[in-house]
């Protein structure tokens, strides 16, 4: 089961974003750290078993150490006697009647026994350590992100293009894993280890420890410049990713576009500008990388050679064991490893930030729509659709409907005419709340749309689209897409009532024929008319077809629309068409121009009141007769 997310969960103390605005305010980088520290704490069981973990390895590692100093010097010892003999550790004191090689065989085996239980705990490290992040980690930061886009807004997607979300969904949570692993428990570890080498070096010879680590603020001031240079340059990065996606994955679908305007080489050049400017800001970024790490590595040799210097003139004043100073030496270039890791860190926090950034502002984009506290439920709408003085903009300085009023009784068919820009689709898209008006209200059965329960008011709703999506599934899916429990015969009636069955059964495996991506396989009106199978499946009490039969020739659009005659039959239907036959078969036609209805009535009135109507419906008939005039001449 993915950790349960659901909004608040992921947010951890961050403040709800403005009401209005999709994205949430931008965090700071302490903001963002804090979060993910509290999304580590999620998971502090493990965390706590790699600590220990390491803590173990530490120890067993200075454990090494030490041996290995005891037997240099025990070497030292038996060379020279005049030098000191070691200091056994562990309270260990070998016996007076062991030979030097025996004493060096139980050394050595004891080293091996080190090494063998550091190996056992470092592969069980490792596997705790995958299985956090890419198990535990990642797969609940994904279940998270996608859940959340899914209860989104439109006005979200309108904002936000589809390449820069499907990169905050899988790279920049494997960001957010990144960080965890590499900052929040690394970082624990680094501390933790460069304590222990700090404490055990001090232990051996404070001084010679302190000359040795004199370059640490350097260092520290190299790392600070570092992360700040590369800030900017990871931001830019992710944008350029984002945009190469969107780049790639718009040509890919509009594959048949870009073939048919013979646009191959210009996409290609544009892909190819795009990825010649993600190489471009990657190679900025290694430029600062490669000299960042080198820069870290100088100074970790002036550290061995202080200790040479120092070190060396202790040792011929006999102040300081040899064994001592070769433990120095591996020690140092220990702490020299662990601030290379700082460094690698430090570089990775950059980047791990702005994903982590990314993903968050998902996670705290505002949802605008949504249930209201207690809401009403809307088990059987009868369907009865009131729009009363509606003001309704995208952006709300420029209003799209303005003071929109109507009203549709139940089991009422309407047909929606007017010019392109009208405001049709957008009456059409507050019915199922997919906006939310700014002034005005919509009611359904009596009732303001705000205070219904969404989930019911939606399922009261069957759409059909200009363009419709169907899913990489089988037919029966497709048609079942809103309710999944539906049974063949549900499936196959409403087939029926979309003329969909015959074509459906000639396909090779019919209803259990799988469509290719997108449902490309099909054609545009055999496409169509499974997207009215599946809003007919649901059974709906209003149906919104949004200029659904356009792509379908007339013959073909009469047919469905006297097949659905039955289905729609007790159900309110809004129809936006353009077609006199379709406009014809309505109870009323509202006539759209800017937003607002500038004619309505039955089609027979219409035709006869001067206004848009009747110059539609006269060229049409213009279009008709002409047509039949040519058939007649070629005849
Ligand atoms: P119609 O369906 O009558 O052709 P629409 O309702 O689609 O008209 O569009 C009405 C106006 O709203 C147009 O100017 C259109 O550009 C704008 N519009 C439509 N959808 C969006 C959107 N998602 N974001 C911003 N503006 C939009």
């Amino acid at each position: 089961m993915p950790r349960q997310w659901g909004g608040a969960d992921l947010r951890f103390g961050s403040s709800m974003a403005e009401p209005g605005a999709s994205w949430g305010k931008e965090l700071s980088n302490r903001e963002v750290v804090i979060r993910l520290l509290k999304i580590a704490w999620h998971y502090w069981g493990t965390c706590l078993l790699l600590l220990i973990l390491q803590g173990v390895l530490l120890a067993l590692f200075l454990a090494a150490v030490e041996l290995t100093s005891v037997g240099i010097d025990f070497i030292h010892h038996k060379i020279r006697p005049s030098i000191q003999p070691p200091r056994w550790p562990f309270y260990f004191q070998p016996d007076a009647t062991w030979t030097s090689t025996e004493v060096l065989v139980v050394i050595a085996l004891l080293m091996v026994a080190l090494g063998l239980i550091r190996g056992v705990l470092n592969f069980w490290y490792k596997m705790k350590e995958a299985d956090l992040i890419e198990r535990q980690v990642m797969f609940d930061l994904r279940s998270g992100t996608y859940d959340k886009l899914q209860r989104l807004n439109f006005s979200f997607f309108d904002a936000n293009a589809s390449g820069s979300l499907i990169n905050r969904v899988t790279a920049d949570t494997r960001a957010m894993g990144t960080f965890i692993s590499m900052v929040v428990i690394q970082t624990v570890i680094l501390f933790l280890s460069l304590l222990f080498y700090f404490g055990y070096m001090m232990s051996i010879h404070v001084t010679l420890t302190l000359a040795c680590l004199s370059t640490i603020p350097l260092l520290y001031y190299l790392s600070s410049r570092f992360s700040k240079s590369v800030r900017d340059d990871y931001a830019k990065s992710a944008e350029l990713a984002d945009t190469m996606v969107l780049t790639l994955s718009e040509s890919l679908s509009g594959i048949s576009v870009v073939k048919g305007f013979a646009r191959e080489d210009i996409e290609k050049e544009k892909f190819q500008a795009i990825n010649c400017h993600v190489r471009d800001q990657k190679k900025s970024i290694f430029n600062k990388v490669s000299l960042f790490t080198p820069s870290v590595n100088f100074l970790s040799h002036i550290n061995i050679i202080i200790l040479l210097a120092y070190g060396g003139y202790l040792m011929s004043k006999g102040e300081f064991p040899l064994g001592q100073l070769v433990v120095f030496v591996g020690l140092l270039q220990q702490f020299a490893g662990q601030v290379q890791n700082l460094s690698n860190i430090t570089n990775t926090v950059q980047q791990n930030l702005i994903g982590a950034r990314r993903v968050f502002e998902i996670l705290d984009a505002s949802i605008e729509i949504a249930n209201q506290p207690n809401p009403l439920p809307l088990k059987k709408a009868r369907g009865s659709i009131e729009f009363k003085n509606v003001t309704f903009g995208y952006k709300h300085a420029e209003p799209v409907l303005e003071n929109l009023s109507f009203e549709i009784k139940p089991g009422q068919c309407v047909a929606v005419l007017g010019p392109t820009g009208a405001g049709k689709s957008t009456m059409m898209s507050l019915i199922p709340r997919f906006y939310d008006q700014q002034e005005g209200s919509v009611t359904i059965d009596g009732l303001s749309a705000k205070t219904l329960d969404l989930e019911d008011l939606r399922k009261s709703i069957g759409i059909v689209f200009q363009e419709n999506f169907l899913f990489s599934n089988t037919i029966a899916a497709n048609i079942a897409f809103g309710h999944p429990e539906a049974t063949q015969g549900q499936i196959e009636r409403a087939a029926r009532s979309a003329i969909a069955h015959d074509f459906i059964m000639n396909l090779p495996k019919g209803y259990e024929t799988v469509l290719g991506e997108g449902g490309l396989t099909l054609s545009g009106g055999q496409r169509q008319r499974l997207a009215i199978a599946r809003a007919l499946l649901l059974e709906p009490a209003i149906l919104l077809l949004d200029d659904a039969t356009a792509a379908i020739d007339a013959q073909t659009e009469k047919e469905i629309l006297e097949a659905m005659d039955h289905a729609m039959k007790g159900r309110t239907t809004i129809i936006v068409a353009h077609r006199l036959s379709t406009l014809r078969r309505a109870d009323v036609v509202f006539v759209m121009e800017h937003g607002r209805i500038v004619q309505a009535g039955r089609h027979e009135d219409l035709l006869n009141s001067e206004g848009h109507y009747q110059r539609i419906a006269e060229l049409q008939l213009v279009d008709a007769k002409n047509l039949y005039n040519s058939a007649e001449t070629k005849s």
